[in-house]
């Protein structure tokens, strides 16, 4: 009997025969695992293929994935976009950037802000629509099947809490930066902090100097009293705060250190370093800030990822769960992590064509990228070999049923 006649639609993924499964979990980072089955895009088992019902009537796949030895992580996930409509930013006036960055093997955006929408409105109920828009228009549109979780509203003076719940009554779910706004002083911003906060809104902030003409600073004490869930960019974005500013806010605050491509690479490490000595790794997130003014990134996340593990002296399966559970766990979100009920977002990698490292761990602790041999979504195939890594030198493979 077909266990599953009552949902004939139910979609099923079976990925066999992975040669290193990376979970997204710091406190374990690697489990001794080789397959996974996935049903309609939540994973539903992780194992060894001998003690899984991979075959069967219970587990006739739809697709059936040979890994072919190669590493399977978590969807990457960047804490740290600005998008504004479909895949077209204004910014540098690219198309198809965030198709290109799930080629960088992210499956997941959360928004900092639509802030480089032309004529971006400013008054509060403009901000509020706008954002509504955003929330509902990302949703429905994913470029490259990218979840890219927007609507994230630049807070502006007058706002007050009727606003805020507004807005997640609406499904707005994050603010945009703090300070890109009106909002730059620390009182102000940790009132609206903690309204967004108690309706579930989670919050981040501009550290550091302005990243364009016409933004300002935000210096550790902002940071500190505004108590948003995030530290956006504790690198800079570009320009970073002064040594022991950063230090002061990876001891005195709780809350998550968000680390940035489009940052001041010596204060990336000056962070993780304080977090390492701190014994709390867990912390550390990681985004690119694109579109920005130093361009968009489709490779940024695993460049940040590379960086942290080569200069900064982390195992490479430790860099990865930056950019994969610990963000999920930071953010509240269903993906990021190799466990039964979350989202079925993967990253197939193996080591580049040509790295002299020995495996894929050892070339990222060298500092090379990987390469990604396959990127599903959903438990749906959104790319094979990536368009944009070094080639990977073995990639999985989509068997017939
Ligand atoms: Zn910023």
């Amino acid at each position: 009997m077909d266990n599953n006649a009552a949902k004939p639609s139910s979609s099923r993924l079976v990925i066999r025969n992975i040669g290193l499964l990376l979970s997204g979990d710091i406190n374990r980072p690697i489990l001794d695992a080789d397959t996974i089955v996935a049903i309609d895009g939540r994973i539903a088992s992780v194992g060894k293929e001998k003690d899984l019902a991979t075959a069967g009537s219970a587990f006739t796949a739809a697709t059936t994935i040979d890994a072919k030895g190669t590493a399977v992580a978590p969807g990457l996930i960047d804490s740290h976009v600005h998008p504004v409509a479909g895949d077209w930013t204004p910014r540098q006036n690219q198309i198809g950037w965030i198709d290109s960055c799930m080629h960088g093997g992210v499956t997941t955006m959360i928004s900092a802000g639509e802030v480089h929408t032309p004529g971006r409105p400013k008054d509060v109920l403009g901000l509020k629509a706008m954002a509504i828009f955003a929330q509902r228009a990302f949703q429905a549109f994913r470029p490259g099947g990218v979840h890219v979780l927007a609507g994230a509203p630049v807070i502006e003076n007058g706002m007050n809490e009727q606003d805020f719940k507004e807005l997640a009554a609406a499904g707005v779910k994050f603010l945009g930066e703090i300070g890109l706004g009106s909002v730059k002083d620390g009182p102000t911003a940790r009132q609206m902090v903690s309204w967004a906060r108690s309706h579930g809104i989670q919050s981040t902030i501009h550290t550091g100097g302005p990243s364009i003409p016409g933004s300002g600073l935000i210096d550790k004490d902002v940071v500190l009293e505004a108590d948003t869930d995030v530290i956006g960019h504790i690198n800079g974005g570009h320009t970073a705060l002064p040594d022991d500013q950063i230090i002061a806010l990876c001891e005195k605050s709780p809350r998550a250190l968000e680390i940035v491509h489009n940052g001041n690479e010596r204060a990336a490490l000056l962070a993780l370093r304080t977090a390492k000595d701190l014994k709390q790794l867990r912390r550390i997130i990681l985004g690119t800030d694109s579109p920005a003014g130093s361009g968009v990134q489709p490779l940024g996340i695993l460049r940040v990822i590379a960086l942290l593990s080569a200069l900064g002296d982390v195992p490479a399966e430790i860099a990865i769960c930056f950019a994969t559970g610990n963000t999920a766990r930071m953010r509240n979100l269903d993906c990021g992590l190799i466990e039964p009920g979350r989202a079925s977002n993967f990253v197939l990698m193996d080591k580049a064509q040509h790295s002299a490292g020995k495996n894929l761990l050892d070339s990222i602790h060298l500092g090379d990228l990987p390469g990604i041999g396959m990127v599903i979504i959903d438990g749906v195939v959104s790319a094979q070999r990536s368009r944009n890594t070094p080639p990977a030198t073995k990639v999985p493979e989509i068997l017939e049923n």
